[in-house]
């Protein structure tokens, strides 16, 4: 190993091994922040490979390797977790010209896709072809398959179909010194020996970079039918979720905005919001027309019984409206102050209610706007306290020193 000095050095040698254009010295703006950037988060980089396939992504690797320099794999930056930022310096290795679709078998219910590919780009394929790739992180026009199996990314639809991963049966990954290594494939069972494509799973780009993936995919389902209840308060409507899963009600997704997050977006909800909206719930019945609607009628009982208000669209293009709307709950919540410091946590289901109240108290006793939003199906939250970006003093309160479990 030999290290080599300087930003122009490393980007002079590496653009000696990629075609032209593939190598970007000056390291532009946008690969050096993640979503993390409106709590302060931004890096620098020697410099930004974009190679376009699997073995000029190895050439990458293999001498930053050779010469130990720092490589931040980077998808569609949409992470919450700064993962993608160069914070070393180092080189940025853009995943973003790896696009391509090697092999789709629509007879079959799978698709080899490189890692590049954005992830609604890949949900449109599959849907021209009648099929489903179920996840749905909130982010899917800017963030990459890639990005997602890193991040083992979830969404709305994960409470009934699992995170990426489960959808995942294969990998390419490229791997230190810079070699290219497949584990799975198009195969639905893979049980003998090590579990490896799972360890690469969730890895965030630790132990290797993603160049492509075998996905499997599921026949769409023919209808998806929201309901959406609005409750006076945060116990009412935890109960009115814990009814749905004691009722046995498959339901697709199951998701919650507590009070505040609900104020900041009703301006752009698809129906009228109640004043005194203190919980919004959305439980989604889907499958076969008859499965749906049966579903959607035991669904909005259970939502009934102590809401305030019931928004249930049927139309395609309203049930899809809702969903942008859903998707862009995070975006708007962020713009009410410019930026926000938010933690992805996960809690047993029945400390739900718990969890909500508490991230509203802890921005109380830090002086600090509060609110949380999430997969409830899941027990998972978005713990979010807004922030005005450049306040340090803001921004130091907001490193949650003051935390739910130091309480306990
Ligand atoms: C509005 C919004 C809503 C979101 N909703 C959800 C949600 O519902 N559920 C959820 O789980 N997440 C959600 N997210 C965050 C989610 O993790 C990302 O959207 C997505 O999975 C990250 O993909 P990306 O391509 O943007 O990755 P990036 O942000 O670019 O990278 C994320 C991490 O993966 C690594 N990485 C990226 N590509 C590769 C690769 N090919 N090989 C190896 N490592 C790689 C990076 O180094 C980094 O550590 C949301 C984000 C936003 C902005």
């Amino acid at each position: 190993m030999w290290r080599v000095s300087g930003s122009k050095a490393v980007a002079r040698e590496l653009a000696a091994l990629l075609p032209p254009g593939a190598v970007q010295a000056s390291s532009p703006a946008e690969f050096l922040a993640d979503q993390t950037e409106g709590r302060g988060l931004r890096g620098s980089a020697d410099a930004v490979a974009l190679p376009s396939n699997a073995s000029e992504v190895a050439r990458v690797v293999a001498w930053c390797y050779e010469h130990d320099v720092a490589i931040v794999p980077r998808g569609g930056g949409t992470g919450f977790a700064g993962g993608a930022v160069p914070l070393g310096g180092g080189v940025v290795l853009s995943l973003e010209r790896l696009v391509r679709v090697r092999s789709f078998d629509p007879l079959l219910w799978r698709i080899w896709v490189e890692s590049g590919l954005r992830t609604a780009d890949l949900r449109r394929i599959a849907r021209e072809s009648g099929l489903w790739f179920p996840p749905d992180p909130g982010a899917a026009e800017q963030s990459q398959i890639g990005g997602n199996i890193a991040t083992n990314a979830g969404g709305p639809h994960a409470f009934k179909y699992g995170p990426t991963g489960a959808w995942v049966t294969g990998l390419e990954v490229v791997v230190a010194p810079g070699e290219i290594v497949a584990v799975g494939g198009p195969i639905r069972k893979d049980v003998a020996g090590y579990d490896l494509k799972s360890l690469m799973i969730g890895s965030e780009g630790t132990l290797g970079v993603v160049t492509a993936a075998w996905l499997k995919l599921l026949p769409a389902p023919e209808a998806a039918l929201p309901v959406v209840a609005f409750y006076s308060g945060t116990a009412s409507g935890c109960a009115a979720i814990e009814r749905v899963l004691g009722g046995g009600l498959a339901v697709a997704a199951l998701e919650y905005l507590d009070a505040a997050t609900t104020a900041a977006t009703a301006r752009s909800f698809p129906a009228a919001v109640p004043r005194e909206a203190g919980l919004l719930v959305i439980a989604e019945a889907d499958g076969s027309r008859p499965e749906a609607t049966r579903l959607r009628a035991e669904v909005l009982e259970a939502l009934a019984e102590g809401a305030v208000l019931v928004h249930a669209p049927t139309d395609p293009e309203a049930v899809a409206e809702l969903w942008r709307w859903r998707d862009g709950v995070s975006l708007t919540v962020s713009a009410k102050r410019g930026g926000k410091v938010s933690e992805d946590i996960v809690v047993p289901i029945d400390h739900l209610a718990e969890a909500i109240e508490e991230t509203v108290e802890i921005g109380r006793r830090n002086d600090l706007e509060a609110c949380s939003w999430g997969h409830a199906g899941d027990g998972n939250l978005h713990s979010t306290f807004l922030v005005v970006p450049g306040d340090e003093a803001e921004l130091r309160r907001a490193e949650l020193k003051d935390c739910w479990t130091c309480h306990k």
